[in-house]
């Protein structure tokens, strides 16, 4: 026998969960943790940190997971510390007070639904701008005491983390979400098991668990299909974000439209309206459509009424290519039995999908949001007129101007965005009462009583946070990539904490030109290495996995970076997330933003920087058309001179150079005896004073309501009540009306097109005469004269204004109009008159666009 010198096999390890059992004193702690007022309380965060500072770094400032970890020191310290301990106490009953507000039950209930949500770096169910507007949105929602329900999916995987690799090849990182980790909670039954949503698919049910996250006073509600009762083939789709196949984001809309109202149904939550956040959510409607046909035994027309008058859409995307759109054989294997159920032909489902019904175009999920919703937005002003013209083929016959899709721009919630010391200092110049009243401009004038001195520390404070950050993640970065040593210290020491420093940080689409600010190296390269007056980029954003673009622009920046001249100038900083963008936005000078014109529906990082006194140089383009003010940034025009892209990039380039070289360091650099510009400081102001108070969430939130909540929940009431006979009553006019329409005749139609311009207003000359004969129709009957002037560049007819016509008698079944108003506008311009229904029941003409020019 010989005996071996060691003689073992391989372990085999297996999981032990050991959670640190919190003593009482702390216990309140577990519930902050779980409820994400805590990412916009600043005492919460910081008793967090106290707690352990060691700890909460490494879980990467996640309260969930700093508390299962808590080493017993520092639970041992925390119990010998009164300080702390009555901290924690008066941090909980703030958290108690804030949740003991009930919700404002005068303002209507909105269940709100979307495919991503921002909230927290720590839950990563988003990937851009999209998501963290509904997340700040449902923050604001719970600031209002909003009556709201949100729906989502809880990704498993959800958006990439982003790494890049030595020569600036992005690579994304999927890692799965440890659920445990998450300030979730998990929604169980009555008897203690896990509740489990059954959605019919159209071949088999598909389950999910349900998971609840607490946003204040809001609750979120987050679908996962990843679980055993599901087949291999099914447990992926809530698994990525935008990953996928056509057919699982077939399956994803499907789960989260007509999942996202079975879950509210089981939860025995009903709202006033339902808002669809972009038309990923349209399928909603095809649910509640199926609900008031099946069980309230509406006709198929009768549930349209009631659907749409609870309803609106909000569109974020501003060309067409950006929307969804599902091939017929796709959508047909999932919609069939639905439809089917619901009892219409399939061709009339298809139709409602399309710009041209009875042509074979694709299935578009915004314009069957479209069609069953009352109202709809864009998130600017500019991006409103932008969907006008998009949607038009919709609505033959109506100019853009004139359709009903209106606007809400967007905005950012403030006490989530401002950093901790800019918080301060409201709290401090504002008063208390300031959260509760943001968008009170007189408010915000308190600024200019804010010492010139006061505010640049702190401007600088937050510059050399990030300038510390800056160093120390590169460091990181860079040694992670094996580079020389000596290339790392080049680096660091050129980072200048007092260069002028300007933020460019989003997804990197192209839209966004990204690359603008490099079309003329030599002259950046003077730019950046003046000096007397330096100045130095930061760079980051994550560029979605399929967009080859967006990943070579990545790569270019990183490689110019890395050229000699630009060491420590230009700086790529890796995965561009929530906690990063706070950085960023509150840290740098300037916040820099150059899309393409027409293509940045409104865009929020920048309004984030406002919030922080960040000055913004910007395309005038999504929400800085509204926001921009001379003397408070810096902007380039809206206008296009070029056709041609790349001239247009070019002259934007050299516009950018020129503000930085003539305006923008000059009077960065103007400092006085105090080593500061007093100027630079005027700009902060008057940016603080006249644009930030437009651009919150708060402002954002009354608009809604102001604009659709409240006209669609008082109608969509309307409808409903006794036994739904106003809905009952507007199809059998619709059903009439249609039935009838090709029936009308015009009997005379005299109009004189020389017209003297009437300044006065007066009603005096009758200039044109129509009569109509409405045959068997009962319905009221509208004549307008529409003004044109054509196009000269396209031949297009362009909208001028329209105007009614005057009905003056009615004698059987004729109508007698006249036209008493000229324009105002003198000149030759182009007119048409056209008939339409008329019923003062109806929200607007789209509702029943029957129209004929006569
Ligand atoms: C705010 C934000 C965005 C959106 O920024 P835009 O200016 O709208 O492009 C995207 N990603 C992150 C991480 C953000 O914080």
């Amino acid at each position: 026998m010989i005996i071996q010198s060691s003689h073992s096999n391989t372990p085999v390890w297996k999981d032990i969960h050991v959670h640190a059992e919190l003593p009482e004193q702390l216990r309140p702690l577990e519930e902050i943790a779980h409820n994400l007022w805590w990412v916009w309380n600043e005492e919460a965060k910081a008793i967090f940190e106290i707690l352990d500072p060691q700890e909460w770094e490494k879980s990467g400032k996640n309260p969930v997971v700093l508390l299962q970890n808590l080493r017993s020191e520092a639970t041992e310290k925390a119990l010998n510390n009164n300080e702390l301990l009555g901290r924690i106490q008066r941090a909980y009953r703030s958290f108690k007070n804030y949740m003991s507000v009930p919700h404002d039950n005068e303002r209507p209930s909105v269940a709100y639904f979307s495919m991503e949500y921002g909230l927290s770096h720590v839950l990563k169910i988003y990937s851009g701008g999209l998501g963290i507007l509904a997340g700040d949105y449902l923050k604001e929602a719970s600031d209002s005491n909003v009556n709201m329900t949100a729906v989502g999916f809880l990704y498993r995987y959800g958006y990439f983390t982003q790494t890049l690799s030595i020569d600036g090849q992005q690579i994304a990182n999927y890692e799965a979400q440890n659920f445990g980790n998450l300030p979730i909670t998990q929604v169980m039954n009555e008897d203690g098991s896990p509740m489990i949503l059954e959605v019919p698919f159209h071949d088999r049910p598909i389950y999910s668990h349900v998971w609840k996250v607490a946003v204040g006073r809001i609750n979120l509600y987050l679908m996962d299909t990843d679980l055993e009762y599901n087949s291999e083939y099914d447990r992926p789709i809530t698994h990525q974000l935008y990953g996928g196949d056509w057919e699982n984001r077939m399956k994803q809309e499907f789960l989260l439209g007509v999942g996202g109202i079975l879950l509210l149904k089981k939860l025995g939550i009903r709202k006033d309206v339902y808002h669809m956040n972009e038309g990923h959510a349209a399928f909603i409607n095809i649910q509640r459509l199926h609900d008031y046909v099946i069980e309230e035994g509406l006709s198929f027309q009768e549930a349209l009424e009631v659907v749409r008058a609870s309803s609106l859409y909000t569109v974020h995307t501003p060309v067409p290519a950006g929307h969804d759109y599902f091939d017929e054989p796709l959508i047909s294997k999932y919609m069939s039995p639905m439809i089917q159920s619901i009892g219409i032909p399939w061709r009339q489902f298809m139709d409602m999908g399309r710009d041209n019904p009875g042509s074979h175009e694709k299935f578009s999920m915004s314009v069957f949001a479209l069609n069953t919703a009352q109202e709809a937005n864009g998130v600017s002003k500019l991006h409103g007129s932008v969907s006008q013209k998009m949607f038009q083929p919709v609505w033959k016959g109506y100019f853009p101007e004139e359709l009903h899709v209106g606007y809400v721009t967007n905005g950012v919630h403030l006490p989530s965005w401002a950093t901790s010391s800019v918080k301060a200092l409201y709290e401090k110049y504002f008063g208390e009462s300031f959260y509760k009243d943001q968008s009170n401009t007189d408010i915000w004038k308190n600024i200019y009583n804010v010492s010139d001195d006061e505010l640049w520390k702190l401007r600088m404070h937050l510059k050399k946070k990030l300038v510390d950050y800056i160093q120390v993640e590169f460091k990181e970065g860079w040694l992670k990539n094996q580079a020389a040593p000596s290339r790392i210290m080049n680096m660091l020491e050129e980072v200048n904490p007092n260069a002028l420093l300007i933020g460019f940080s989003r997804r990197f689409a192209t839209y966004k030109r990204a690359h603008l600010l490099f079309t003329d190296l030599d002259r950046l390269s003077k730019i950046v290495n003046n000096p007397k007056y330096p100045v130095q980029f930061i760079f980051a954003g994550k560029a979605h996995p399929a967009d080859g673009g967006g990943q070579g622009l990545i790569k270019q920046i990183v490689e110019i970076s890395r050229r000699p001249e630009f060491l420590g100038k230009i700086i790529f900083l890796e995965n561009y997330d929530m906690r990063l963008a706070k950085r960023l936005v509150s840290g740098v000078d300037i916040w820099l933003n150059t899309p393409t014109r027409a293509q940045e529906a409104s865009g929020t990082s920048g309004e984030k920087a406002e919030m922080n006194g960040v000055l913004n140089l910007s395309v005038l383009d999504g929400w800085w058309y509204e926001g921009y003010k001379e003397g408070a940034g810096w902007a380039l025009t809206d206008e296009r001179t070029y056709d041609n892209q790349h001239y247009q990039d070019e002259l934007d380039a050299s516009t950018i150079y020129s503000l930085l070289e003539n305006e923008i360091v000059p009077l960065y650099y103007a400092h006085n005896s105090n080593g500061y510009s007093h100027e630079w400081i005027q700009y902060i102001k008057k940016s603080m004073a006249e644009i930030a108070p437009h651009f919150t969430t708060k402002r954002m939130m009354d608009d809604y309501f102001d604009r659709f909540y409240n006209k669609l929940a008082k109608r969509s009431h309307l409808l409903q009540e006794n036994g739904y006979a106003k809905a009952k009553e507007i199809v059998k006019w619709k059903i009439d009306t249609v039935s009838k329409w090709d029936h009308l005749e015009v009997v005379k139609l005299e109009f004189n097109p020389n017209q003297k311009a009437n300044f006065n207003n007066g009603h005096n000359e009758v200039y044109g005469q129509v009569v109509i004969d409405r045959k068997d129709m009962k319905c009221d009957l509208g004549v307008e004269c529409v003004v044109v002037d054509h196009d000269t560049m396209n031949n297009e007819p362009q909208f001028v204004q329209s105007y009614e016509l005057d009905l003056v008698k009615t004698e059987g079944s004729l109508l007698y109009f006249e036209a008493r108003k000229a324009l105002n506008d003198p000149g030759t311009h182009q007119y048409g008159l056209r008939v339409y229904p008329k019923n003062a029941d109806l929200p607007h003409r789209m509702d029943f666009a029957y129209m004929r020019w006569i």
